[in-house]
This record gives structure tokens, C-alpha cells and sequence, in this order.
């Protein structure tokens, strides 16, 4: 048995799963915020896990750690973390060991999410495909002739850090124009307030009066056929389609699969996203391209690092 673990800002997810990736057990806790708290959280899932087959750690071959922010996978620690600060420069994975007596492999939770996938999820069918995570930004991975890349040092396809316009919006990473800044759920609700209040008689309008402005409400009203909601999500669509154009170019890909909170609205999305690559792309590279959604959005990463720890056993 192997158990993946997917530490996320506010809950961490833990699956226990055989060789063949069978999900045996599925538990979560929210995220502590001290490294002390965290390293109990840690601990307690793990044992939750192993308890659910009614065995202890010690029938767990590996443990497999995917963590937001960059890593070192060689020291198992986590260097920086703006989501989860605690877990800056903490010892995790000598602490799971030590805790534990389980083998432990950490990495980036992007990867982690790429792998999860690509073993049990949208990507199993295809050989070379892409994944984009739209959340508060734009996190991605791309599986090569059926390998996950993950680049020199684990950080390849920040693409969230691409830019769509070289005299955009400044962003915090020190680019200019990059596609996060545009097409993330943090993008689209920037877009909404700056045209929300030149439109009096949308529903949306009416809406923002009584309640608090969020994407899935721009998505129910756009999908009632409101013009400005329609208009926030085809504007945002088009900026992401110019991203997603790029990187058909460079990969040639036959799928790319969509996660994070946004992706839920892919009805709205894909139509504009295609049309735009479509534009966009050198001539027939578009032809056949799959546009997918993340199943199983809260159990694949989890599952996606249990693989990770149980291909790094072998290595
Ligand atoms: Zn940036």
C-alpha cells in the first residue's frame, strides 16, 4: 500500500491506494498553521489512513508529499510557501520518517497534480497532453510521449507566467502581462469589477447589491443570458485562448486538461478558448485537440503523490 498526500492552503488530502491505483481510502483535515501543528496534522492523516485497512504505517511501502511553493526534493523541504508559511524551511520529510518509519518523497503540487492524472484521470489515454489549473492563479504541467517534464529543477511550466502582452499589468513575479493576471479566477473578478458598475441593467448588477461578488455567480448569470456576465467570461476566455495558443504551438498537443475553480464554468469557457486558439495557431495544429476537465479535482493530486513515492522507491 502507498499513501499520496496533497497539502493544500486550507485542507491537506491523503489517499491510501494499492500498486494499481486503487483508491482503498480517501480522508482529509484542514491545514495546521503552526509547522508544529502541521507536522501532528501530517501524522494523524497518515494514521487515519493506514487504520482505515486496519494495519499502522508500517504496511505502507511509501509516502508520497505534494506541496504548493518551491521545493528541494533532495533536503524533503518546502523553501518558500506564500500560501502556507509555516511550512517554509520545515524538515518535512526527515519528520514524516522519523515519525513514522515509512520512506517519504516530496514534490511541487502542480506535479503532483500532473501525475494524478495522467495514472488514473483524463490524461491516461493520451501520450502528450497538457494540464492547466485555473485557480487564484494559473498553475500547469505538460506529459511528453506519455512522461510528465517537469524541467532542470522541477519547475517547468509556470504558464501562469507567460505573458500575453509585453505592456500589461505588472505581476508580483517580476513579468509584465503575465496570463495569470488575466485568466485566473483572481483575473476574472479583477475584469468584472472594473465593468460591473457601466452596466445598470444587468442581473448581475442587481445581484452585487444583496450579495458578495464571486465567479460562480458571473457564471450562473452568464448562463441565464446575461449580456454582461457573457461579456466578462468571453473577455477572460479570449485572454486565456491566447495562452492556451501559445502553448499548442509549442507542444502540438491531443488533449489539455482544464482544473482549478474556474474550469468548473468550461461551458462558458472551451467554446471562446477554441475559437481563439483556432485564430491563433499555425494552420490545422488545432485539428483534433481534445479540451478536457479534471475529474476528480480533490482526490487526484493526493493520488497523483502516492505514485510519485512509489516510482521513486524503485529509482
Ligand atoms: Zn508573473
Amino acid at each position: 500500500m502507498y499513501i499520496g498526500i496533497d497539502i493544500g492552503g486550507t485542507t491537506i488530502k491523503g489517499v491510501l491506494t494499492n500498486g494499481d491505483g486503487d483508491m482503498l481510502a480517501f480522508k482529509k483535515i484542514p491545514t495546521g498553521k503552526t509547522p508544529s501543528e502541521i507536522e501532528n496534522c501530517l501524522i494523524e492523516l497518515i494514521r487515519a489512513l493506514s487504520a482505515a485497512r486496519g494495519q499502522g504505517p508500517s504496511a505502507v511501502r511509501a509516502i508520497g508529499v505534494g506541496s504548493a511553493g518551491s521545493i528541494d526534493r533532495t533536503r524533503g523541504m518546502v523553501l518558500t510557501s506564500p500560501n502556507i508559511p509555516a511550512l517554509q524551511k520545515f524538515p518535512l520529510i526527515k519528520t514524516i520518517e522519523r515519525r513514522t518509519g515509512v520512506r517519504a518523497f516530496l514534490e511541487n503540487d502542480a506535479t503532483v497534480a500532473v501525475i494524478g492524472e495522467w495514472w488514473k484521470g483524463a490524461g491516461r489515454k493520451y501520450s502528450n497532453w497538457i494540464m492547466l489549473t485555473l485557480g487564484t492563479g494559473i498553475g500547469g504541467g505538460v506529459v511528453i510521449e506519455n512522461r510528465v517534464y517537469t524541467g532542470q529543477s522541477g519547475s517547468a511550466m509556470e504558464v501562469g507566467h507567460t505573458s500575453i502582452d509585453y505592456r500589461g499589468r505588472r505581476c508580483p513575479c517580476g513579468g509584465t502581462g503575465c496570463l495569470e493576471l488575466y485568466a485566473s479566477a483572481t483575473g476574472l473578478m479583477r475584469y468584472a469589477r472594473s465593468v460591473i458598475g457601466k452596466h445598470s441593467g444587468s442581473s448581475l448588477t442587481a445581484r452585487i447589491k444583496k450579495e458578495k461578488l464571486d465567479p460562480r455567480m458571473i457564471e450562473e448569470e452568464a448562463l441565464r443570458g446575461d449580456a454582461l456576465s457573457l461579456h466578462i467570461y468571453t473577455q477572460v476566455s479570449t485572454w486565456l485562448g491566447i495562452g492556451v495558443a501559445n502553448l499548442v504551438n509549442i507542444f502540438n498537443p491531443e488533449a489539455i486538461v482544464f482544473g482549478g475553480g474556474l474550469s468548473r464554468a468550461h461551458r462558458l469557457i472551451f467554446p471562446v478558448v477554441k475559437k481563439t486558439v483556432h485564430e491563433r495557431v499555425m494552420a490545422g495544429l488545432d485539428h483534433n485537440v481534445k479540451y478536457l476537465i479534471i475529474r476528480d479535482q480533490e482526490k487526484a493530486p493526493a493520488l497523483g503523490a502516492a505514485r510519485m513515492a512509489m516510482d521513486a522507491l524503485i529509482k
